[in-house]
């Protein structure tokens, strides 16, 4: 059968290029010379691609020195002006500071009246939270210790936890109150995922075991209310543990029931927070805790001699060498911890991050602040707005950003999920929550049925 194909135009030739059947052309032939040509024309231009694509690499990476800051990012750089280093570096990573206590004393706790969008009396507004590049930052929701007149025996009636309970409102308050700037946190996922959000991590701590009223099962409320660390003590001793404040030990360290508070810490998977505690607190909790423990704002001892800050053999029992504990030690602002009086500045609170950091290693340290929880500020570094300028301060002394992200929040998140991990592994076991009682109170039959 004849086959009229002289006007068919072939799918093998270009469009509209009419190949005479005539013509005794194998269309096989055809095929492959044209396939042959595309291929060979697409191997150069790949080539070719490649070539660029390498040459550009090779001039980005042996010449970056030379390109300008704002390319350095693109390559996976920081900026070399250490200022726009800094703000590349909090862009995505959080710190920690707070402000329900200030609420406290200058509002009367009336959230109401109070408008985080303007400026406030202390160092915390949302304006500056939002210039310092502020991620998130755990609440205080601190109340003072109560007289030290009843120090030897914790039984005389407080309102610690009422008081308490009245932070845990005004910080839940104002985190609802402004929406689309903070989110509420209690897990190290919801962090993670308020930051990628553009929303402020808002996660909660309580200040002092003072604010326990000396029960566990207070602990399990304010866990169940958010909060995801307790400062063991305040500048008061507790009844579970001694504090840094008063002089004269009381347990040596912690007490028998410090220890089974310990215990439910780790099962809830609330973080063990030792700063303001006596060196003999630390040292136990942070050997007998199963989980990480943080120091929420803590100093060197090395670097400024106050009771308060870390001395250095506390320090080398955290890290990731052997016979050192998994922790983050953050850093206090708190002039008076920092410096001699008048001295405290960026540079001084530098220079804390660094000694610590030299002995536990950088993943080690964070920054506590205490913002709007001290009268006072160093010296460029007045309120959260000036975090960028200790990031700065700290790439100028050669910190990469990986160290610098550490800092600022990676290492407490790393600790957080720790924590997270071991709660989670006791509650697989069935590990029963823990209901010892403090032994001097006698509110409570011990032994029912004997009634
Ligand atoms: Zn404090």
């Amino acid at each position: 059968m004849a086959q009229d194909s002289s006007t068919e135009t072939s799918p093998l030739l270009r469009n509209g290029e009419v190949h005479d059947s005539d013509d005794e052309v194998d269309p096989h032939v055809v095929r492959k010379s044209n396939d042959k040509t595309n291929y060979t024309g697409r191997a150069i231009v790949l080539y070719l691609l490649t070539l660029i694509f390498i040459a550009a690499l090779v001039v980005l990476l042996g010449f970056k020195e030379h390109l300008p800051d704002q390319i350095l990012p693109w390559i996976g750089e920081l900026p070399r002006e250490p200022t726009r280093a800094a703000l590349a570096v909090l862009d995505v990573a959080p710190v920690i500071v707070n402000l329900p206590i200030l609420v406290r004393y200058l509002y009367a706790n009336n959230v109401s009246a109070v408008d985080l969008n303007s400026r406030m009396p202390g160092h915390v507004d949302i304006p500056r939270l939002r210039e310092g590049k502020v991620g998130g930052f755990f609440w205080s929701v601190y109340v003072s210790c109560p007289e030290i007149k009843d120090a030897e025996n914790f039984t005389e009636p407080s309102w610690r936890v009422r008081d308490t309970l009245e932070q845990i409102d005004v910080a839940r308050s104002l985190i609802d109150k402004y929406p689309d700037t903070f989110q509420s946190a209690s897990t190290s996922e919801d962090v993670t995922t308020s930051i990628i959000n553009g929303k402020i991590a808002s996660l909660l701590g309580v200040e002092g075991g003072h604010q326990l009223g000396n029960s566990i099962s207070v602990l399990r409320q304010y866990y169940s209310l958010g909060a995801r660390y307790l400062t063991l003590t305040h500048t008061c001793h507790n009844a579970f543990a001694d504090s840094s404040g008063p002089t004269a030990p009381l347990h040596n360290g912690l007490s028998p029931l410090g220890r089974r508070l310990i215990d439910e810490m780790n099962r809830l998977g609330m973080l063990v927070d030792l700063s303001h505690t006596s060196d003999e607190t630390a040292i136990q909790a942070l050997n007998y805790s199963r989980a990480p423990v943080i120091w929420s704002h803590s100093s060197a001892r090395a670097i400024h001699d106050v009771q308060r800050n870390l001395p250095d053999d506390v320090l080398r029992l955290v890290g990731s060498g052997p016979g050192q504990k998994e922790a983050v030690v953050m850093v206090n602002f708190v002039p008076d911890f920092v410096a001699v009086p008048g001295n405290a500045s960026v540079a001084s609170v530098a220079d804390h991050v660094e000694h610590i950091a030299r002995i536990t290693g950088k993943d080690h340290v964070g920054l506590g602040s205490d913002f709007d929880g001290m009268n006072g500020a160093p010296t460029g570094l007045e309120d959260v707005s000036k975090y960028p300028a200790l990031i700065a301060e700290l790439r100028k002394r050669g910190w990469n950003k990986f160290e610098l992200a550490g800092l600022t929040g990676a290492n407490i998140l790393r600790v957080f999920q720790g924590a997270e991990r071991v709660a989670k592994e006791l509650q697989d076991n069935h590990t029963l929550p823990v209901y010892d009682l403090y032994d001097k109170r006698t509110d409570i039959p011990r032994n029912p049925f004997e009634l």
